[in-house]
């Protein structure tokens, strides 16, 4: 029997066992294939209905379900820390010692923020890219009467363009409350313009200036002096809050920095359109994991499964597995309470914004509610 072994039940590796679990289906049926998610953690958050979640636009308990319930039926969960992967002897190993021998092990441990590379901003900064931290912000906000706002974006991290929307979100937010006219916004980036890809910068610039938010580029987070309400960079700035929303810099699992395949901050070296381990033939990562120089977003996940699936049931039945990713990537953007436009991109094609319209907000949120559909890998 042909063993799976996927680490991480996340986006990621659920929509793979999820198709794996359709597309080879006879083989499962048939004992020729068993199918293994490792997850250490009993619910699937649905994580960019985080987003929402400061502005009581969704509640915690409508972004999470059972990793159990979003699972096929055949396919085999385990509980646990993965905590090893042997190359060698081909076997990935869970924090209680278990083994799980692999014909193709699947590494889709995601990524995560890390606030305590910045000094003082657990103690003093608000991030919403956690159950509990959105909740956070959402109390604050709630209490908000207006002042100095400053927005601050670490890199790498997941879903590029959800700072942007907050931003815009939050001033549409402080418009309709009527608190805008008190208000200052500020947007603090790292690079020279207020997003990596040059369109969508253009784009957040003209959405940024139109509304008088401020921005600020270059700007490297070195810590919060929590005494003064003053979020400081590198090379000294220091900018005044009383509200400050941070988007950390982002590792991946410690499981991938644990690998002994990882670079530094975790992310796995990954043929860019095999999406194998870099000199592995049956280790595979997807998801936010890669060291891939495209979104770390819930949509690559999603197309990466698509080709990987379709690899793996090919390969198991003999055959060479040689669908490419070509580095598709789909994104949807608020830019306010009701208005929203999307990118589509892929590694030779650049993103190009559409025009901001109440549709598009209309068609985020409705793929949002299909996320658990989505999941299935019937789509
Ligand atoms: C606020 C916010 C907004 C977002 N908005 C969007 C959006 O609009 N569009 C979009 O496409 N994407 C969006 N994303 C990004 C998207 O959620 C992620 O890119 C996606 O979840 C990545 O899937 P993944 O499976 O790689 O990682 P995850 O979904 O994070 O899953 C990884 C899983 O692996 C588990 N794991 C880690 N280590 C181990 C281990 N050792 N053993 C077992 N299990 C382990 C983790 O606990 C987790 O369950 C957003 C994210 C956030 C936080």
């Amino acid at each position: 029997m042909k063993e799976v072994v996927i680490v991480g039940g996340g986006t990621a590796g659920t929509m793979l066992a999820n198709r794996l679990a359709r597309d080879a289906a006879p083989e499962i049926a048939g004992g020729e294939l068993r199918v293994t998610v490792i997850s250490n953690k009993e619910e699937h958050l649905y994580q960019p209905g985080l987003l929402y979640i400061p502005f009581r636009l969704k509640k915690p308990e409508e972004l999470m379900r059972k990793v159990k319930e979003v699972l096929h039926p055949s396919v085999r969960l385990i509980f646990g820390e993965a905590v090893h992967i042997d190359a060698e002897r081909k076997v990935v190993t869970t924090d209680g010692g278990q083994r799980f021998p692999y014909d193709y092990a699947v590494i889709a441990t995601g990524s995560h923020p890390e606030p305590d590379q910045i000094p003082g901003l657990l103690e003093a900064g608000h991030i919403f890219y956690t159950v509990d931290g959105a909740l956070k912000l959402q109390q604050a906000m709630d209490t908000f009467q207006g002042g100095k706002v400053v927005i601050a974006v670490g890199l790498p991290h997941k879903c590029p363009v959800a700072p942007l929307e907050f931003t815009m979100m939050f001033e549409d937010w402080a418009r309709k409350k009527g608190i805008r006219d008190k208000t200052d916004i500020t947007y603090c980036y790292p690079l020279a313009r207020p997003y990596g890809t040059e369109s969508v910068a253009n784009m957040a610039q003209r959405e940024f200036e139109s509304r008088g938010v401020h921005i600020e580029t270059f700007f490297l987070m070195e810590e919060v002096d929590t005494k003064k309400k003053e979020l400081v960079s590198i090379d000294g700035r220091r900018i005044p809050f009383d509200l400050l929303v941070v988007i950390p810099p982002h590792k991946g699992s410690t499981f991938s920095q644990k690998s002994g395949f990882s670079d530094e901050e975790g992310w796995m070296p990954t043929d860019r359109n095999r999406l194998n381990l870099a000199d592995q033939t049956d280790i595979f990562v997807i998801g936010d994991a890669t060291n891939l120089p495209i979104s770390k977003a819930g949509s690559v996940a999603h197309f990466e499964s698509e080709i990987l699936a379709a690899n793996l049931v090919d390969r198991i039945r003999g055959g060479p597995g040689e669908r490419l990713y070509h580095g598709k990537v789909f994104c949807f953007i608020e830019t306010g309470l009701d208005k929203a436009t999307y990118i589509a991109f892929d590694y030779a094609n650049p993103p190009n914004p559409v025009t901001p319209s109440k549709p598009v907000h209309w068609a985020k949120l409705s793929y949002n509610n299909m996320h658990w559909v989505n999941l299935q890998g019937i789509m």
